[in-house]
C-alpha cells in the first residue's frame, strides 16, 4: 500500500471507528510460549489418556455441517445436575462468562445507566460498560480489600446503576466479601445484582440461595477455572423472566457444535475435574504456607486457584521479570490499582510448577 493510501485509512479509522473504541487498548495476553504458565488461572492438569480417546471419539458424531442445537439444553441439563442450580431457576449460555457480561451490558445500555462495581477487580467489567456506552463506576475496596460499605451504599444511592458486579471471590484479591454485605448491596441496588462466581471450584461459599429470595440478583459461573478454559463456556442463572430478556439478545448460535458435545462429554466426566479442583485446593493451602514463610512478602488468604502477595516496596516488577527470565510467567498487578501497589498473582498450579516457582522467587528477591 502506498504512504498516501495508508494515510486515507488513518482517515477512514478516524472518521467511523467511534473514539471510545479508537482511544482503547485490546485485551493483552502475555506470550507464554514455554513457559510454566501461571497467570491465567488455568487448571494445570490434563485429562488421562484414556479419557481423551473416549472424548475424541464421541467427536466422530459431531455433524460439522449443521448449525447447533441453539438452546443446548443437553448441556443446560448437566450443569443443573452438576451445579444442583434449581428448576426454578432459569440458565443463558455464553461463549465464556466474558460474553454474558457483555449481554448483560448490552441489554441495559443507554445513555447515562451505570455499571458499577469495586475495584481492584475483575478487568472485563470496566472494559465492556467502555464498548456497551454504559457509564463505569467504581468504589475502591478497602485496604485489606473488604467492602467499604458506607461508601459502597452510597454510590449505589448516587448512582442508580442498572447493574452491580460483584465477583465472589473477588479477583485478583482472592476474597470473599461476605453473605451479610452482599444482602445489604443487593437490597440497596435498584438494578440487577450480578454475583459472579467465577471460581466456584474451589470456595464453599454458593449464593445460588439468594436467587430464590431476591427478584434483582443474578449469578454467573463459568467452566473456564475448573479445567475447561479452552472451551469457552459461560452460564448465567437466575430467574426465567430476567433470561428471557437476554436470550433475546443472545446470538442463536453462540454455542458451537464442538463446545456442545465436548461439554456434554466433559459434564458427564465432572468427577475428574472435581478431583482436579480439589487438588488445586490442597496445593493452594501448601502455596499459601509456603509463601507466608518468606519474609519478605505479604500474602493474603485465598479462596480461589491464584495468590495474592506483595513484595517489598518497588520491587515487584524485578520479580516479575527474574521469573520470567527462569521460565516462570505470573502476573504483575502493580500499577494495575493503587491498592496493588508492589503486587503479584500467582495461579495455584501443580505441585511441580508451584515447587519450581518457590525455588525460582526465593533466588530472585
Ligand atoms: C476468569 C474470570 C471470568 C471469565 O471467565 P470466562 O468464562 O473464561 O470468560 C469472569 N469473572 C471473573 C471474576 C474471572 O476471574
Amino acid at each position: 500500500m502506498t504512504a498516501n493510501a495508508n494515510d486515507s485509512l488513518g482517515q477512514l479509522i478516524e472518521q467511523w471507528i467511534k473514539p471510545e473504541i479508537r482511544n482503547m487498548t485490546a485485551y493483552h495476553v502475555a506470550d507464554a510460549e514455554g513457559m510454566i504458565k501461571l497467570d491465567a488461572m488455568e487448571n494445570p492438569y490434563d485429562w488421562d489418556e484414556a479419557i481423551v480417546e473416549s472424548w475424541i471419539e464421541t467427536l466422530r458424531s459431531v455433524h460439522l455441517n449443521r448449525y447447533p442445537d441453539p438452546g443446548a439444553d443437553q448441556v443446560k441439563q448437566q450443569l443443573r445436575d452438576v451445579m444442583r442450580i434449581p428448576e426454578s431457576q432459569a440458565i443463558v449460555l455464553g461463549n465464556g462468562s466474558d460474553e454474558l457480561i457483555q449481554l448483560l451490558a448490552l441489554a441495559v445500555s443507554a445513555p447515562g445507566k451505570t455499571l458499577l462495581t469495586v475495584e481492584p477487580g475483575f478487568a472485563m467489567y470496566r472494559q465492556i460498560a467502555q464498548v456497551t456506552e454504559l457509564s463505569f463506576q467504581s468504589v475502591a475496596l478497602t485496604a485489606d480489600f473488604e467492602l467499604d460499605m458506607p461508601e459502597l451504599l452510597a454510590q449505589i444511592e448516587q448512582q442508580q446503576p442498572a447493574l452491580v458486579f460483584l465477583a465472589q471471590p473477588n479477583n485478583p484479591t482472592g476474597n470473599l466479601f461476605g453473605e451479610e454485605n452482599l444482602r445489604q448491596v443487593i437490597e440497596a441496588a435498584p438494578g440487577l445484582v450480578v454475583i459472579d462466581e467465577a471460581y466456584t471450584p474451589f470456595t464453599d461459599a454458593d449464593y445460588l440461595p439468594l436467587l430464590e429470595e431476591y427478584n434483582n440478583v443474578l449469578v454467573m459461573r463459568t467452566l473456564s477455572k475448573a479445567g475447561l478454559a479452552g472451551l469457552r463456556l459461560g452460564l448465567l442463572v437466575g430467574n426465567p423472566r430476567w433470561i428471557a430478556e437476554l436470550e433475546k439478545i443472545r446470538l442463536p448460535y453462540n454455542i458451537g457444535v464442538l463446545t456442545q458435545a465436548s461439554a456434554e462429554f466433559a459434564l458427564k466426566h465432572y468427577e475428574v475435574l472435581r478431583q482436579q479442583t480439589a487438588l488445586i485446593r490442597d496445593e493452594r493451602a501448601n502455596l499459601y504456607k509456603d509463601l507466608s514463610a518468606i519474609a519478605e512478602l505479604k500474602v493474603w488468604q485465598s479462596e480461589a486457584n491464584f495468590i495474592l502477595f506483595r513484595t517489598q516496596p518497588g520491587q515487584a516488577r524485578a520479580v516479575f521479570d527474574g521469573l520470567r527470565e527462569k521460565h516462570i510467567l505470573i502476573r504483575c498487578l502493580d500499577g494495575a490499582h493503587p491498592l496493588l501497589k508492589d503486587c503479584l498473582r500467582v495461579t495455584v498450579g501443580s505441585a511441580a510448577e508451584n515447587e519450581a516457582f518457590l525455588k525460582e522467587l526465593k533466588a530472585v528477591l
